[in-house]
């Protein structure tokens, strides 16, 4: 199966690196014009350079989504592009400790990062959104935001969190024929599960049934399909893909 999405702009914040970058190479390879962010000129001149090499439709920009006078910046570019009517919020970052060390940094942060800058995003495309009658928002959470795991107050909240927006806000703009679903990934070999302890990869690798870490573009091919017109059904829903990590 391949969906087409030529005609479409594609927003996928957090598209430098790991699983962002395997979303938003997959939409433009089916014809998307992808605006992928990075929160550093470099990285977003990178995300350009790779969109060159490909020949594929798109652009990369600079994007905070912790900090609002980013986002209106942000937003202010993207009026050279037009409004994206699939968003991806991909962005996120881990800042793990157990409660009783936990800094306000440490929890503010990835709150602020994970749980208030999908917000942020998600507010800045939905009124062309909801002007078109149409728009797909796909929010990537993780498996933790529902079993949980020690040493992540902090990121399970935020993942949590977003899991409550999506059921939330699909109900509020369904009728508006905008769908938002959750990916929740399981454990996805990328920059971010590079830094745990070998104990810790050890200790997750026993919980996965297929016995592997998942690739980025195994997570792309479910956010594909949940942005194409196989998938207008589906909305308010949660979609694991863990290897089997968390059958819940
Ligand atoms: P990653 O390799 O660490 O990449 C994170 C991406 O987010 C980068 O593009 C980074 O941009 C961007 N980013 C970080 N802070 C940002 C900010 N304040 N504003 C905008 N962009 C920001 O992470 P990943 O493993 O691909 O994870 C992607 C998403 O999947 C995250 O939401 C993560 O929580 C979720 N997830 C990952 C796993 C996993 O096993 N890897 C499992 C479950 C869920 P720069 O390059 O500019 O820093």
């Amino acid at each position: 199966m391949s969906n087409n999405f030529e005609n479409k702009i594609v927003l996928v914040t957090g598209a430098s690196r790991g699983i962002g970058k395997a979303i938003a190479n997959n939409f433009a390879a089916h014809g998307a014009f992808v605006i992928g962010t990075a929160t550093s000129e470099n990285s977003a001149d990178g995300i350009k350079k790779e969109f060159g090499q490909n020949k594929y439709k798109g652009t990369g920009l600079v994007l905070d989504i912790s900090k609002q006078n980013s986002v209106d910046k942000f937003a202010d570019s993207l009026k050279d592009y037009g409004q994206p009517s699939i968003l991806v919020n991909n962005a996120g970052i881990t800042r793990d400790n157990l409660l009783m060390r936990m800094k306000n940094d440490e929890w503010e942060s990835v709150i602020e990062t994970n749980l208030n800058g999908m917000y942020r995003v998600t507010k800045l495309c939905l009124k062309a959104m909801m002007k078109a009658r149409y728009g797909r928002i796909i929010n990537i959470t993780s498996v933790v935001g529902v079993s949980g795991n020690p040493g992540q107050t902090n990121y399970s909240a935020a993942k949590a969190g977003m899991i409550g927006f999506t059921r939330s806000l699909a109900r509020e703009i369904g009728a508006r024929g905008i769908t938002v679903n959750a990916v929740a990934p399981g454990f996805i070999k990328t920059d971010m599960t590079e830094e745990l302890s070998d104990d810790i990869k050890a200790s997750l690798m026993k919980q996965i049934s297929l016995g592997r870490l998942g690739n980025p573009d195994e997570i792309a091919k479910v956010v594909n399909f949940l942005a194409s017109d196989d998938a207008a059904y589906i909305t308010g829903q949660t979609i694991n893909v863990n290897g089997g990590m968390y059958m819940g």
